[in-house]
């Protein structure tokens, strides 16, 4: 769905985004997990109708002057699902098909999330409605601070905390910070999560949501009995968390035997030099052209023969369709969304083992949550003390959606999904309902 500019005078028009329907999608997917979970946990019928629904939803415009002197209109979303545990916690995307449900359903992710990595945090999620690779520095710039001026009564460091997600970074959440501060007229830092390091970022935000992957990898091959030096590897996705994942992973003792990117999958089973990848990476782009290993295809790694599957890349990889061809023993998912819940059934039936997303890439929250604290603190921890809370946190949650799947003799996702409802609800009961 691309922007359309009507050509009546004034100011453009930003035709609204349809609602996708009848495409299975990472959120369906997401709602037939939270079914489930709610109907083992046998959610009174009010609580569940309160969990479903977002708290808050709001649509601000976003006129800006156009780097030609044009005036356009985009519009921005914030919804807050939930504050029963906290002020809520969730990024900012930029992107021209982004849809208020999808920004809905993104919140609710958020709240599952907070709540199994032990996060004092609610859900939430933002949006901006434009295609950021036809924008000038100075538009987006003018689009952030706009949208962050017109959201000034939403977000805020006890309240609403965003964070960077698809097409925003570490410059997008400083124009954030800086905007809310002078609107309130004092350095607010802990109002945006995500932000460079020199004005209040932490130490170890980067590697967060690979160390995460690495830690529940290595609570799992324990949980499995394996030792990691006896485990091979295939991580699907080379960006900022499987890359990651991939050179932790390693560090511990794992062989990599198989890496790929969005052009194509790399196969060695002999081991892969995965920090020589990512210098090739950083170099190239992508892997393309490396010699890393045979040239295979994305459907054909995840496919290998291994220990340990990471899907690190994108949402709905693991289908009804090939499911049943997968080898690996365990799935550790680094990626939102990789596995479809039509899938789940089967991978249960094989006896894979799935850490679910909602708690394998909780490391990148975390340390979120790190950098909050941090800010309110004003006082910065090194990265010793960053990797020791970050690595008891991921142990914590990863054993109290352990013992869920256990006491509940379900799956680790409906576990961690069991796990997180039934803390916000039971929160929810004692707060009370007000009015
Ligand atoms: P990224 O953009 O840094 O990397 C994505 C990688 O996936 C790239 O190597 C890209 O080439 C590859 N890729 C894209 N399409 C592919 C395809 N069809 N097949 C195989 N590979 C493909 O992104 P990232 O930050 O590493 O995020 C990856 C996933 O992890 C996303 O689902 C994201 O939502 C999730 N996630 C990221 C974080 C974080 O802190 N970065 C936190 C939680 C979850």
């Amino acid at each position: 769905m691309s922007e359309r500019t009507s050509d009546i005078a004034g100011p453009s028009y930003v035709e609204p985004a349809p609602v996708h329907h009848n495409e299975p999608n990472p959120f369906e997917s997401m709602m037939a997990r939270f079914d489930k979970a709610a109907e083992i946990l046998n959610l009174e019928k009010g609580v569940y109708e309160y969990l479903q629904k977002p708290v808050k939803q709001v649509i601000v415009s976003i006129p800006i002057q156009m780097d030609n002197g044009e005036i356009k209109v985009f519009e921005g979303y914030r919804v807050i699902h939930d504050n029963i545990l906290g002020p809520s916690k969730g990024g900012i995307r930029y992107a021209p098909d982004v849809t208020l449900d999808e920004v809905k359903a993104l919140a609710s992710w958020m709240t599952w999330k907070c709540a199994v990595a032990n996060i004092p945090f609610g859900g939430a999620k933002g949006a901006v409605r434009c295609d950021p690779s036809k924008l000038s520095k100075v538009e987006l710039e003018k689009i952030t601070r706009r949208y962050t001026a017109n959201m000034f009564n939403v977000f805020g460091p006890e309240s609403d905390i965003p964070a960077p997600d698809m097409n925003t970074n570490e410059q997008t959440m400083a124009w954030i910070m800086d905007t809310y501060s002078m609107h309130s007229q004092r350095t607010e830092t802990a109002v945006v999560t995500g932000k460079p390091l020199i004005i209040g970022g932490s130490l170890g935000r980067v590697e967060a949501t690979g160390r995460g992957v690495m830690i529940s990898t290595l609570e799992a091959l324990k949980k499995l009995g394996l030792n990691p030096s006896d485990v091979t590897v295939v991580v699907q996705g080379f960006g900022n968390v499987g890359s990651i994942s991939a050179k932790l992973l390693k560090a511990e003792g794992c062989k990599i035997i198989g890496i790929s990117d969005v052009t194509g999958g790399y196969y060695n089973p002999k081991g892969i030099e995965v920090e020589s990848a990512i210098d090739y990476v950083k170099q190239n782009r992508t892997l393309e052209g490396s010699n890393f290993g045979e040239k295979i295809t994305n459907e054909e790694l995840l496919e290998l023969n291994c220990d340990v599957l990471v899907p690190a890349a994108k949402e709905d990889q693991i289908s009804a369709d090939n499911a049943g061809n997968i080898k690996a023993r365990l799935i550790v998912e680094g990626a939102n969304g990789p596995t479809m819940s039509e899938a789940d059934e089967i991978l249960k039936e094989k006896g894979i083992m799935v850490i679910p997303d909602i708690l394998a890439n909780a490391g990148g929250v975390t340390v979120s949550y790190f950098e909050w604290v941090q800010n309110r603190l004003g006082y910065y921890w090194d990265i010793d003390d960053i990797n020791k809370r970050h690595d008891r946190m991921m142990r914590e949650a990863f054993e109290c959606v352990y013992d869920t799947a256990n006491k509940y003799k379900t799956t680790m996702r409906l576990g961690a999904y069991i796990f997180a409802i039934d803390k916000v609800a039971r929160t929810l009961v004692l707060r009370g309902i007000y009015g």
